[in-house]
């Protein structure tokens, strides 16, 4: 039997109400088999990275922990984006529903079908950030600190969180 291992997923979306999908989505990861939920991060709106003519991004970060080996919790992840409807359209494009493994444990994976960490998680802020909002004294494999790739990143897509969100409703 695998050991217990802290799972941080990403999730994304920026179609058929973005938000209400993102929440969606987390309600099933806390039903995952084999799995015990932590937490998860606050929504962040973002631009699109690629294509621009496309949807503004609402994103999150969770943490679980789970028993699944890694490509059993890639599988079952994907049935849950093709339940809530996910159509693939374009590299970097569209989606309903995106659901990626970010870390697992200190493991690290390179399989066609699987890398772990996630290639692009150190350039994203909308994977960074809501990361360092759950764990802000995290350590990738690689052992650079979230701290400081936050520092390094080249370039930002977030527009706003869900605080900011909020207070702007007032
Ligand atoms: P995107 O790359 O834009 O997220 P998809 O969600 O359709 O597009 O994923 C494409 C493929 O990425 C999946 O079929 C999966 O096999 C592969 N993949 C590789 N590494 C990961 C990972 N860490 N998490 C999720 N999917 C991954
Ligand atoms: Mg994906």
């Amino acid at each position: 039997m695998t050991a217990w291992q802290n799972v941080y997923i990403g999730l994304g979306s920026n179609l058929s109400n973005p938000e209400e999908q993102v929440l969606k989505a987390l309600e099933s990861l806390k039903t995952l088999p084999e799995s015990q939920w932590v937490t998860h991060s606050k929504l962040y709106f973002s631009r699109p990275q690629g294509p621009q003519d496309q949807p503004d991004f609402v994103n999150a970060v969770a943490l679980l922990k789970t028993r699944l080996s890694p490509i059993a919790l890639l599988d079952k992840l994907q049935a849950l984006e093709q339940s809530q409807g996910k159509v693939k359209k374009r590299h970097w494009g569209e989606r309903l529903i995106d659901l990626d493994i970010l870390l697992y444990g200190n493991e690290t994976l390179n399989t066609q079908r699987l890398v772990i960490p996630h290639p692009f998680m150190t350039e994203r802020d909308f994977v960074l950030l809501p990361l360092a909002e759950i764990s802000p004294d995290l350590t990738l494999p690689n052992h650079s600190k979230i701290k400081d790739l936050i520092s390094e990143l080249p370039e930002g897509f977030i527009m706003s969180d869900q605080t900011a969100e909020k207070s702007r409703e007032k």
